[in-house]
């Protein structure tokens, strides 16, 4: 059968993905930068019983919800299941038939299988390419929605948020910002890259996510309450799905006020300039957690990883299709637990 040979084709083209698991070596490879999902927290764990707009609602979660907002200098936020859930919602109910999607052609999959499932027009321009994106706003109809992310999971890298959101204005186009890895690591409490360039109120919507820096689960739209009002009358990965316990919305609130530590995130970016400084040929920023080491072919960059794992550090190659082809890469997250001596031995073990 046709899913089979796809399956086959992976195996013989030597990406196949599997799922691994380490017990006790060392994390460069998660996205709790802060080390915040590693403290332990005695939840009262009940079910939520049911969806959002029937049992799964509470006055609780609708201040947690207030309290995002606020932290987040929003009008309003809504809080989704997961990241990808907010994406898949936001993106397939708010642009109409007619309206036109611009993305970022490296933008997060779950923005892309949002895009997939709405029914206006969509193209891409080139990764962080501002030309590109102002050939591609002049041949946009409609309302014009614009996604990108702060900091781009695969590569470590930060987009121009500010010269994008200035087009976005010139061409009345809405921008869309996922912050998800930015979220809890830039900007003023970790307010995000929006914050920290001032952009915050310009924005149409920006998504915070709780499974990373905050080391919870769930994320959060950051939005106007008409938008809020109406992701929760239209949004389908809102409206169909049980809502998170109610202990998690408690729990994620609890894990934003622990994330604004001027502390972590000053150890944090101490430790992501040891190893910049130290490594000297990443792609990614230089004050980016997410540090990307690219190989030329497949098969030394999976004999890297597993040299580093049979070694004792977590450390994930990442393969086509998550990456465009010949562009494999190790994906080293820096992370404000780690030690120096760390550092130094994995990047030891990479040259
Ligand atoms: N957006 C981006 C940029 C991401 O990296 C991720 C997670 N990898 C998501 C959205 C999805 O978030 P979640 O894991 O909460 O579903």
């Amino acid at each position: 059968m046709k899913f089979q040979r796809k399956l086959q084709d992976r195996i013989e083209k030597g990406s196949l993905r599997s799922l691994l698991s380490f017990d006790d070596h060392i994390d460069f490879w998660s996205n709790d930068y802060l080390g915040l999902a590693k403290i332990p927290h005695a939840l009262e764990m009940t079910g939520s019983t049911g969806s959002r707009l029937i049992s799964g609602n509470s006055k609780v979660v609708e201040d947690v919800e207030k309290q995002v907002a606020a932290h987040f200098q929003s009008p309003a936020a809504l809080i989704f299941n997961s990241g990808y859930d907010a994406n898949l919602g936001l993106f397939s109910s708010i642009p109409q038939k007619g309206d036109t999607i611009i993305y970022d052609e490296w933008v997060h999959a779950s923005v892309r299988d949002g895009i997939r499932l709405s029914f206006a027009s969509f193209f891409s321009f080139r990764h962080n390419d501002l030309e590109d994106l102002r050939k591609k706003l002049q041949k946009a109809q409609g309302s014009i929605f614009v996604a990108v992310e702060s900091l781009y999971s695969m590569d470590g890298d930060i987009a121009p948020l500010a010269e994008i959101n200035a087009l976005c204005k010139e061409f009345g186009a809405l921008l869309i910002v996922d912050e998800a890895h930015s979220g809890g690591v830039f900007g003023k409490e970790g307010r995000g890259l929006c914050d920290q360039l001032g952009i915050s109120q310009e924005v149409f919507i920006r998504l915070f996510t709780f499974g990373k820096a905050y080391g919870a689960h769930g994320a959060a739209v950051c939005c106007s309450d008409e938008v809020r009002q109406y992701l929760v009358n239209f949004a389908r990965s809102f409206i169909y799905t049980t809502a998170l316990p109610e202990a998690m919305y408690v729990h994620l609130l609890a894990q934003i006020e622990q994330s604004k530590s001027e502390l972590l995130l000053g150890k944090l970016q101490a430790n992501i300039s040891h190893f910049v400084k130290s490594i000297q040929s990443t792609l990614s920023d230089v004050n980016s957690p997410i540090q990307v080491i690219e190989f030329t072919d497949l098969e030394s960059c999976k004999s890297k990883a597993q040299l580093l794992q049979q070694s004792g550090f977590a450390v994930k190659a990442i393969l086509p299709p998550t990456v465009p082809a010949g562009s494999q890469r190790l994906r080293i997250c820096i992370h404000a637990f780690n030690t120096e001596e760390e550092m130094d031995q994995l990047i030891l073990l990479l040259q």
